[in-house]
């Protein structure tokens, strides 16, 4: 449940309130996440009371309803943190909240999101399949309708919180008929009904404590009020897919500036103290490239995302922009990564420094909410597209 008391700061004194919370709390336990593979506990429950399950929620609907601008603020103070810890509920606050917001009936939205902004209702998205990942249309998953019940068989793969979700969106094929994305719905299934069953990966490589699963699915009986958005959401599914994916990527995009942020301040406090050649690696010209580099490239992101941002919160969803950002947001923290680690030697591979963590952590964003040639593609496809038509670009910024 979220502290009543949060409800009266205002956006500067919550902002405040989540940097002290990451600095006090959320650092100081990384090793302590590393060692047990879970985000504590105790963590997940000062996350629930302190609304961060909540940001993106209307206050109608229990929610602290940060505006987008103001999302990505805080996520990028959260995530000067372990990344790990965002996805404990970065699948409710991007993903599922606002696929629910946005295309479920005014019955589901008011069931099902005050319990989601309180934490007390984990939800995942269960979008990729096996032989469905980058073409998401091409997925198997049945949802069959019989006698009012839609019976649901298939199984998903890499979703975050699987292990830990009380309710997932599935997207499944309501019409067998229809192939691509025209046929399939979204469906809101409780994890406790009979037939559904979740496994977690023996080994992962990087996000090690925050394990993606996989979800199965064998003759679940879903009630067809579980349909999102209604008898009108069948064949939606898509759609409403993209809308929560679109409003995350932009939350992945400052995912990727506060992880880099966190990797310069510590490769900055390494490069001063450490000597070699009688100085501090902070005396080398090489050293100070990196830096200086490293420095213009979080920000130039930083900038992107809050461009996309305001953008967002003008009431469209400049869908191209955010892609552009998620895109050059995850490949920058990447080369910063890369070039901190260089810059610990030894201590970039052995011991617990954590940028090594990091590096490994934020490998997976240029693979999730898109993948960066999958992005590359869409832009160019947009443009062309666009050209063909104005010659302009798309989400173009000429009057
Ligand atoms: C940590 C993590 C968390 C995730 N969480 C979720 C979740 O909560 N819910 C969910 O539904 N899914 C989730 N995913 C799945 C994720 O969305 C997919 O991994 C992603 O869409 C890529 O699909 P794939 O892994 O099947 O790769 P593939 O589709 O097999 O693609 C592999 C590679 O091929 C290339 N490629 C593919 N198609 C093209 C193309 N048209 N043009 C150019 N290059 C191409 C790209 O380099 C791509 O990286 C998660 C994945 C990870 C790693």
């Amino acid at each position: 449940m979220i502290d009543p008391s949060i409800f009266e700061l205002n956006f500067d004194q919550y902002r405040k309130l989540i940097a002290d919370f990451t600095e006090n709390e959320l650092i100081p336990s990384e090793n302590e996440m590393v060692r047990d593979g879970a985000v504590p506990e105790r963590l997940v429950e000062r996350m629930a009371q302190l609304g961060l399950f909540g940001i993106s929620i209307p206050q109608s609907y229990g929610g602290l309803e940060w505006n987008m601008e103001q999302q990505v603020l805080l996520t990028q103070e959260f995530t000067r943190a372990s990344c790990v810890y965002r996805s404990r509920f970065s699948t409710v606050i991007g993903l599922c909240s606002q696929a629910i917001l946005d295309h479920g009936t005014e019955e589901q939205r008011t069931e099902l999101l005050p319990k989601m902004a309180a934490g007390e209702l984990v939800t995942a998205f269960g979008l990729t399949e096996e032989d469905a990942g980058s073409d998401a249309s091409q997925l198997t998953t049945s949802a069959v309708l019989e006698n009012g019940n839609y019976v649901v068989n298939g199984a998903k793969r890499y979703i975050t919180n699987a292990g830990w979700a009380d309710a997932f969106i599935i997207f499944a094929r309501t019409d067998a008929s229809v192939h691509g994305a025209k046929g399939v719905s979204a469906l809101l299934v409780d994890a406790t009904l009979p037939g559904v069953s979740t496994s977690l990966p023996t080994r992962m490589n990087g996000h090690a404590e925050a394990p993606v699963g996989e979800i199965h699915l064998a003759n679940v009986v879903v009630p067809s009020s579980r349909l999102l958005g209604g008898p009108q959401g069948e064949g939606q599914g898509l759609t409403m897919a993209l809308r929560g994916i679109n409003h995350a990527r932009l939350h992945v995009a400052a995912t990727c500036v506060g992880q880099a942020t966190r990797i310069l301040e510590e490769i900055t406090a390494h490069v001063n103290t450490r000597k070699q050649f009688n100085a501090p690696l902070a005396d080398l010209g090489a050293v100070k490239s990196v830096l200086g580099e490293c420095f213009a490239e979080v920000e130039a992101a930083r900038a992107l995302v809050m461009e996309g941002a305001r953008a967002f919160d003008m009431g469209d969803v400049p869908r191209h922009r955010i892609a552009a950002a998620k895109l050059f947001a995850s490949e920058m923290v990447g080369r910063v990564a890369d070039k901190c680690l260089q810059l610990l030697g030894g201590e970039g591979i052995v011991g617990d420094h954590p940028i090594p963590r990091m590096w490994r952590d934020v490998r997976a964003l240029r693979i999730y909410e898109g993948s960066s040639p999958i992005h590359e593609r869409n832009l160019a496809v947009a443009m062309i597209r666009q050209g063909k038509i104005d010659g302009r670009l798309p989400n173009s910024y000429r009057v």
